[in-house]
């Protein structure tokens, strides 16, 4: 399997590579960046190759500025981009990353036509189908990675809180990789109880729990200047899922045509079941009331995004 990473130089790409080669879930890994920074990924995939020697892991990992390089690549990562920086929003850098996310997805459909492109930029909604316009792709071969982040920090929270094992919460959240989430609190379950049955003492603040999932990425970027391992990590679970053919529910940004509520011409975070193909079906949901209306409030808000970033493409 051979997994092609654009914009490996920067933290969320190398980082991202890293857990793709300690994983053991590829044979070719590609560290594909701009020419004045081929310097830099020689050096980390001379670093990653030694960490390798460690695990006793045997695998090709190749530093690269040439397109051919992308060639067969059954998985291309998308996360070249300029990133948010303290005080700055997702959308704020809609529009220049949009022109890299478009012309590099012209270009993998160009060097990689059969790969499967997984976005990372932000806004990552709006950047997912600008990529999927740009390759002109099925729509199952093209998502974004998003809400299935943001499903990981909710889980997490809710672990802590009840202090329970992780794999015990079922939780998910959709919409939009950004203000507009959409926490699926009706559905949240906690070792297969309804989290309304489990918490019954009232002691969770499930209001303040959502606040906090959608300032997440901010709160870490504000400490630490950006995220990094926890983007990785869920690109690399994602990642082994299509790969390893697991057929698995996650939640990823998708190209709706009417699915869910009847939503069309947008991508938003949904869960769809993931194979070797990519997106192999998106799966209906049923939600409260309030989520239903917080969904299509996502909705909209993404897609004038989305006509705005096309335009400035045109
Ligand atoms: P970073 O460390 O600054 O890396 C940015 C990468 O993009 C570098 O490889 C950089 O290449 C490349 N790049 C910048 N401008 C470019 C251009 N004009 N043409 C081609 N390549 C260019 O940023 P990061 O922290 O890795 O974040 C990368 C992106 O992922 C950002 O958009 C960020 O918001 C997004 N992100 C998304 C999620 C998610 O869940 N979807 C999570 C975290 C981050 P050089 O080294 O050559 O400059």
């Amino acid at each position: 399997m051979k997994v092609s990473v654009i914009g490996a130089s920067g933290r969320v790409g190398r980082t991202a590579a890293f857990c793709l080669a300690e994983e053991n879930m590829v044979s070719k890994l590609v560290l594909f960046a701009r020419e004045e920074s081929l310097e830099k990924i020689e050096g980390e995939s001379l670093d990653m190759y030694d960490a390798m020697a460690a695990k006793e892991i045997r695998i090709k990992i190749l530093s690269s500025c040439e397109l051919e390089n992308l060639h067969d690549s059954d998985i291309v990562v998308i996360t070249a981009g300029v990133p948010r920086t303290a005080g700055m929003s997702r959308s704020d850098i809609a529009i220049p990353n949009a022109k890299i996310v478009a012309e590099y997805a012209r270009l993998v459909a160009e060097y990689s036509p059969n790969s499967i492109i997984m976005v990372v930029t932000n806004p990552v909604d709006v950047m997912t189908y600008v990529a999927l316009k740009a390759s002109g792709f099925d729509r199952n071969k093209v998502f974004g990675l998003g809400n299935h982040l943001d499903s990981l920090r909710l889980r997490n929270m809710l672990a802590k809180h009840f202090n329970i094992h992780v794999s015990e919460v079922h939780t998910r959240v959709i919409g939009e990789h950004g203000d507009h989430m959409v926490p699926l609190v009706s559905s949240t379950s906690i070792g297969g109880i309804l989290i309304k049955n489990y918490a019954l003492d009232g002691t969770i603040d499930v209001e303040g729990m959502v606040k906090k999932v959608i300032n997440a990425g901010s709160y870490v970027i504000d400490k630490k200047g950006s995220t990094e391992f926890g983007p990785a990590y869920a690109i690399a679970n994602i990642i082994s899922t299509i790969l390893n053919d697991d057929k698995k529910i996650l939640t990823v940004s998708a190209y709706l045509d009417g699915e869910i509520e009847d939503i069309k011409d947008v991508c938003l975070g949904v869960p769809v079941k993931l194979g070797i193909n990519g997106i192999e079906r998106i799966i209906p949901i049923k939600m409260s009331q309030n989520e239903i209306d917080a969904f299509k409030k996502a909705a909209k808000f993404v897609k004038k995004e989305t006509d705005a970033v096309m335009k400035s493409l045109e």
